[in-house]
């Protein structure tokens, strides 16, 4: 399922060859963007909402050893049991042996990004133990054998009549069915027999509260509560910077979170898991994966705030139009394109560069993560590293000493006049990958500094 062979722009070129697909994915993004824009302008106290949450999470984030142990200490004293895992391999090892322990082979799971970062699904297959996704859109991309595409909305690249394929396929709707109704329903049967037979349940958590040591996940289809509710085992997984405070704290962040990923007031449910019930056993994993050495790097440890809304891929331009999966990153967008060269700086070093550096993910961010800025930083410990492309690097250094010296600026200017005019087929040709698309300018016949001394003489 991973695409690790491809950079962005290649497996944008991809999504680009539907162009209808590419509009109607904008479309449908901007869509949502412009609902969550209404919802906003609600509520007049919008941006001291965000202000308190990012002044919380950055407060989380200067004491978050004490806020974890806390946490920790609280949760057990609730009956949950608390596993600490360095990174993806130990937290997809911890699940397994959770499962092997009470000879499980069969578990259901609700929507968590952190596992699809951890390539959970797959580490349990090879392992012998089959995993269901609840989570409507997470089931079709899994039926579908994808990765999400989008961290709230999974498979908004398939179109209702591929998802009625895929449904055909694998649950039995007949031929040519598209009905979302019938789709839904359809889903909801399959998945009524998945919850009722499942011993293990695993769930992600939007919040982890220290005060209480309880965990809170929302969703919008009850999934995670069918799956938690009815298995003997639960296991909830979530990244460390998951934490707030207080309780208290939830009303801020609770407003922030569905305004901002769907333009709904609230989702549909919020539900809060405390304590295992008589006879469950609750776990919970606290994973790493990297989040202590983004909070090591001065310029980057901001990323941490995020509440994974998914607000700043609605709004921005070049994920719209180049689909989640050009990303090659389970989180995708611009929040991925900060969080993943963490992971692996060569393997993700062309990410920070899919980014018109806009700004308009800042502008949306619930928690004012500053995502542009270090989408520009990050490109700059890309370059001082090494890993971005060498004949970029040496064509921007060459740009550099041609814009720092006048007479190289001017005659470089000449010679672009000189060769757009009499020899446009240099640069004119398929090599070019900027004119593909793209009309080459005419040239003009002097400069703008020859024009202006012209009419100043
Ligand atoms: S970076 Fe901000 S806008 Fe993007 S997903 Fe995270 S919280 Fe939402």
């Amino acid at each position: 399922m991973e695409t690790q062979q491809k950079k962005h722009a290649a497996l944008a070129d991809i999504f680009n060859k539907d162009e209808a697909r590419v509009d109607w994915h904008d479309q449908t993004l901007w869509f949502v963007r412009s609902k969550r824009d209404r919802l906003t302008h609600d509520i007049p106290e919008w941006e001291e909402l965000r202000n308190t949450a990012s002044q919380i999470k950055n407060h989380v984030l200067s004491r978050l050893q004490d806020y974890l142990l806390a946490f920790e200490k609280n949760a057990q004293a609730n009956g949950v049991q608390v596993h600490w895992a360095a990174d993806a391999r130990e937290h997809n090892q911890i699940v397994c042996e959770l499962l092997k322990k009470h000879g499980i082979d069969r578990m259901v799971k609700s929507k968590s990004m952190l596992t699809e970062e951890c390539y959970l699904n797959d580490y349990l297959a090879d392992n012998g133990i089959e995993v269901i996704d609840s989570d409507l859109g997470e089931r079709i991309v899994q039926l579908a054998k994808e990765m999400p595409s989008h961290i709230v909305l999974p498979c908004i690249h398939k179109k209702k009549e591929e998802i009625g394929d895929i449904f055909h396929e694998h649950l039995g709707t007949a031929a040519g069915v598209s009905d979302p109704q019938i789709l839904t329903e359809t889903a909801r049967q399959h998945l009524r027999d998945v919850f009722v037979t499942r011993k293990a349940a695993l769930t992600g958590v939007n919040f982890a509260i220290a005060e209480t040591g309880e965990m809170v996940v929302c969703t919008n289809e009850g999934n995670a509560d069918m799956g938690a509710h009815l298995a003997d085992i639960h296991i909830a997984s979530m990244g460390i910077e998951k934490l707030i405070p207080k309780r208290a704290h939830l009303g801020v962040f609770l407003r922030l979170l569905t305004r901002s990923a769907t333009g709904q007031p609230i989702t549909t449910y919020s539900s809060h898991f405390r304590k295992p019930r008589k006879g469950q056993e609750m776990h919970v994993i606290l994973v790493d994966n990297g989040r202590s050495r983004q909070l090591g790097r001065p310029d980057f440890k901001n990323s941490l705030k995020c509440i994974r809304c998914g607000a700043c891929m609605n709004t921005c331009p070049v994920y719209r139009r180049s689909g989640g999966h050009s990303y090659h990153h389970a989180i995708s967008g611009p929040i991925g394109s900060i969080l993943a060269p963490n992971l692996d700086m060569e393997k993700f070093a062309d990410l920070p560069f899919a980014s018109t550096l806009c700004g308009s993910c800042s502008n949306v961010c619930p928690v004012k993560i500053d995502i542009h800025n270090q989408l520009y930083k990050w490109r700059q410990e890309l370059v001082k590293a090494g890993y971005t492309d060498k004949k970029k690097t040496m064509a921007m250094k060459l740009m550099a000493t041609t814009l720092a010296s006048p007479t190289k600026f001017r005659l470089a200017g000449k010679m672009g006049r000189f060769t757009l005019k009499y020899a446009p087929f240099t640069v004119n040709n398929s090599l070019n990958p900027w004119y593909k698309g793209r009309e080459m300018p005419v040239p003009p016949k002097q400069s703008f500094s020859e024009w202006y001394k012209e009419r100043n003489r």
